[in-house]
């Protein structure tokens, strides 16, 4: 009993994508903070398609409304600039907690903030949750393993995490997020899950959020040096946003309560990715070395028998696949910004 309907706003001449009608009893009402970011925009257009009521919160400060303005104006789709740190009285079913700056460049821009986003922010969204008796997933990281011991990483590892280092603002402020969830959940029967989330890339991420992928590919259109910080022997795992987002609406959907890692297995040194990524782009940058990054995680690869047997997960997108759908988005967005004058 699923069929699709085209909306069209007749005021604004706006034609929007195609979502699929769902009944009353499956439809559901959905908080995505931090959806007009890179990730969220993706989750946002995924459940919409679906056919669900979606509300996007967001302070806007990574994220923009473009990510998410194909929806606004249509029926199931509402869009708050709200700051998660202060107190959000609504009424839904089902909580995707995403709100936190991503990047480490950004998220050391204002660590207080930071913190401040993954505690009270997280505290926000568990009272909230318990009040609707609802459920809520939230966003962690793989960032809770800090600079693993053990690898790959699997769920059970408690992780090497320095607490007063730069990146503990986001590190510490996820654990402190995680645990709070549980605390929520033992006390008061809160239903949570757990994500905890690898190097993810796609269309949409900021080309100047800092991180590896933006980073290399940005500096391979643009002839300038692929920098990598340290010796280039470091290594991480990465997983293209759509299988994410899949790994995300499974789990929201599954009885399981325990954190889950969703990531790629795929592992690369820094060294070699910078090759790859030059060799996919073209150009002739250079290939340079900067100083490290103080308390830089050495090894990253995700362990995800967990997602597989309770989820049937697993990532279906090859590395160049999705490195060629983003050097196109990047291509874009760099004619676009220049047109606009604005980068
Ligand atoms: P992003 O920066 O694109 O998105 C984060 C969004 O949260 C932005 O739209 C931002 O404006 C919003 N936000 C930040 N602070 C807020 C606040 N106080 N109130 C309301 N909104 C706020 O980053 P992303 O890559 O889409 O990450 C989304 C989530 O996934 C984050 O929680 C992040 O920690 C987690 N995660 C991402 C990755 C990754 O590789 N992208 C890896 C691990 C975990
Ligand atoms: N909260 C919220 N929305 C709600 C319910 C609660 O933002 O719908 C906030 C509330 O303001 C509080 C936090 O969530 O700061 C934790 O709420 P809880 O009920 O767990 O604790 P208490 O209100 O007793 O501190
Ligand atoms: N990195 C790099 N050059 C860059 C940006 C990042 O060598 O221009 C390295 C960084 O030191 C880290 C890895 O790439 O070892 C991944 O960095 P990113 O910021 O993307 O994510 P992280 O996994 O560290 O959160």
């Amino acid at each position: 009993n699923i069929y699709t309907r085209v909306v069209i706003d007749i005021q604004e001449q706006k034609v929007y994508p195609e979502v699929a009608f769902l009944n009353v009893k499956d439809r559901k009402r959905i908080l995505i903070t931090g959806g007009a970011g890179f990730v969220g925009s993706h989750l946002v257009d995924r459940l919409m398609m679906e056919g669900h009521e979606v509300t996007v919160v967001d302070n806007f400060f990574t994220g923009r409304k473009r990510n998410v303005e194909h929806w606004i104006g249509h029926e199931n789709f509402e869009l708050l600039n709200h700051d998660v740190i202060n107190p959000l009285f609504i009424e839904v079913d089902q909580v995707y907690h995403l709100a936190s700056p991503a990047s480490p460049p950004n998220y050391m821009y204002n660590p207080v903030k930071t913190i401040k986003t993954n505690t009270i922010g997280t505290n926000n969204m568990l009272g909230l949750t318990k009040r609707v008796r609802g459920r809520l997933l939230l966003a962690s990281t793989s960032e809770v393993y800090g600079d693993p011991e053990i690898h790959p990483q699997n769920e059970d590892y408690w992780g090497h995490v320095n607490p007063i280092g730069p990146r503990a603002c986001y590190d510490e402020g996820k654990r402190v997020a995680e645990t709070m969830c549980y605390a929520y959940h033992r006390q008061d029967g809160t239903e949570i899950r757990v994500a905890r989330i690898f190097n993810t890339f796609g269309p949409r991420m900021h080309l100047n959020d800092g991180r590896v992928v933006s980073n290399f590919i940005l500096q391979s259109l643009q002839d300038k040096p692929i920098t990598i910080y340290g010796e280039g022997k470091q290594t991480r795992s990465f997983q293209y946003v759509s299988d994410l987002v899949d790994g995300l609406i499974r789990l929201m959907n599954s009885n399981y309560s325990m954190p889950v890692n969703i990531g790629n297995p795929d592992e690369y040194t820094i060294g070699d990715f910078a090759k790859i990524i030059k060799g996919l782009v073209g150009g002739n940058s250079k290939i340079v070395k900067k100083p490290p990054m103080t308390d830089d995680p050495r090894k990253r690869k995700p362990d995800i028998t967990r997602a597989k047997n309770i989820l049937g997960w697993s990532p279906k997108v090859q590395l160049e696949v999705g490195l060629n759908r983003t050097i196109e988005y990047f291509k874009n967005e760099l004619r676009r910004t220049t047109l606009d004058g604005r980068h």
